[in-house]
């Protein structure tokens, strides 16, 4: 097993990192920009070392800054974490050059699974259903042809995507070009790539996805699903595990997320993201990296997903056989960000003047606060995630209500009272969640008292 790991990244998941690698008496290098000096990763590495300015472009996406601090302490590896360099080929490739590990899958495959076009032509070889729409970078006038086709409404994608920008749905022939150039320019600008292709719109699909593990051995099993269904503006604010999937479509989506692994020799964890309707499901991507709900497959599993991560870039076997993996109950986990719901949820920084964190069996807070920290504002505005486990979903949505009821944080305005709400919504409760979810309810969501 490696024995020192630099932590390539901030906030709750370099302390979640970190924590795993000292459980495992592995050392740690923390990187941090001038703004996170006093950050709490930094503070429970063994070692850290300052790589930039406070711009993430000076620090966290400074490639150059981040392996020589990896090569002056003599780090054998490096774990990216999510967000800032998890998915850049170019980095893993730099990694594999300077012989230091990259806690990830291979350049070849990072880059493959990046590129979300080349991925669904990739995942059709494979026989994972897709999406119905161009299997790959369309021009206007192919863009117009699918369009024929597949019938309206479509969704114009962008290649290079994330965090769902460079989207634009198109419900009238006539907008479609406007919105196929507008797409294009949004993508240019956001990921330096304008490449776009067309989906039909599944209106108001589940989110679902799957985690996997797979090791250097060609031996791949899977973590069940989590749903992430409850989303604003395509990005993700509650996820849990189990989703409320028929068992049959939940064993066909497993054998589909194995399939996508196994073509394109993943290795690593990695998860498959698909959305359902009607029991049928598709995928939309693949993201080569730990993400940010990954709690919840932990908390029904009892499997911590970084250590796997270290225990296969170490060039281990898989400890578990599929049949090993037992899951137990279920898991829910809601995003606390430092923002203003009522107020368009704008970014709400600040200094944490009281911390109060709910404990009891089943109940788990990631985060990098503590008190009389200052909030720096350069980045993302997500401060904590709260996750609970309980023996059914009635259970554990109740324990969550009563861990955000005495959760505190005050000095910064937060999405807590939100997520509350959220918790307390029949339709929540019946389990009768999709991605138009928080749309549709914004209104009763926000009528709380601050
Ligand atoms: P990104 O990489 O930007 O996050 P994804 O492809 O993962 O983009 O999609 C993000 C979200 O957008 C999905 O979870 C889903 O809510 C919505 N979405 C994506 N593709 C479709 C589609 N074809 N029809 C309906 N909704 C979609």
């Amino acid at each position: 097993m490696v024995q020192k790991i630099l932590v390539a990244n901030r906030g709750e998941i370099a302390v979640r990192i970190i924590r795993t690698c000292k459980q495992l008496g592995i050392e740690t290098v923390a990187v941090y920009s001038k703004g996170d000096a006093d950050a709490l990763h930094v503070q429970l590495a063994d070692e850290s070392v300052c790589i930039g300015e406070v711009s993430s472009k000076s620090s966290y996406l400074n490639m150059e800054n981040i392996l020589s601090a990896a090569i002056n302490t003599g780090a054998e590896a490096i774990h990216p974490g999510y967000g800032f360099l998890s998915e850049n080929s170019k980095f893993a490739k730099l990694c594999e050059d300077c012989g230091v590990t990259f806690i990830a899958p291979t350049a070849s495959v990072i880059e493959k699974m990046g590129d979300k076009a080349e991925a669904k032509k990739l995942m059709k070889e494979a026989g994972v259903p897709l999406v119905p729409g161009s299997d790959d970078e369309v021009t206007l006038s192919e863009g117009k042809e699918i369009v024929r086709k597949i019938g309206l409404p479509v969704l114009i994608k962008a290649s290079a995507g994330g965090g769902g920008r460079g989207m634009r749905i198109v419900r009238n022939q006539d907008d479609f070009e406007k919105a196929f150039y507008a797409a294009k320019q949004e993508a240019k600008a956001a990921f330096g790539d304008d490449g776009v292709y067309i989906e039909k719109l599944i209106e108001n699909p589940q989110h679902v996805e799957v985690q996997i593990l797979a090791d250097k051995y060609g031996n791949i099993i899977h973590l069940g699903e989590r749903d992430c269904s409850i989303q604003r503006r395509n990005q993700k604010v509650v996820e849990e595990a189990p989703s409320m999937l028929p068992v049959k479509t939940r064993r066909a989506m497993y054998e589909a997320a194995i399939k996508a692994a196994e073509h394109v020799g993943y290795e690593n964890a990695g998860t498959v993201e698909f959305i359902a309707k009607d029991d049928e499901f598709f995928f939309i991507e693949m993201n080569t990296r730990i993400q940010v709900e990954h709690p919840v497959s932990e908390m029904i599993t009892d499997i911590d997903i970084v250590k796997e991560q270290i225990r296969i870039a170490s060039g281990e076997k898989l400890s578990l056989a599929q049949n090993d993996v037992r899951f137990r109950g279920h898991a829910i986990e809601v995003r606390l960000n430092a923002e203003d719901p009522k107020h368009d949820f704008r970014p709400s920084p600040g200094k944490v003047e009281v911390l109060h964190i709910p404990q009891g069996l089943g109940v788990r807070f990631d985060s990098f606060l503590y008190t009389d920290y200052e909030i720096p504002p350069y980045y993302d505005s997500m401060v904590g995630k709260l996750i609970v486990h309980g023996n059914t979903r009635k259970a554990a949505i109740q324990k969550m209500r009563a861990a955000l009821e005495e959760l505190i944080v005050e000095g910064v305005g937060t999405n807590q009272m939100f997520l509350h709400m959220i918790m307390l919504q029949e339709t929540f409760e019946k389990g009768n969640i999709d991605t138009s979810f928080i749309q549709t309810n914004l209104k009763r969501l926000l009528h709380y008292e601050t």
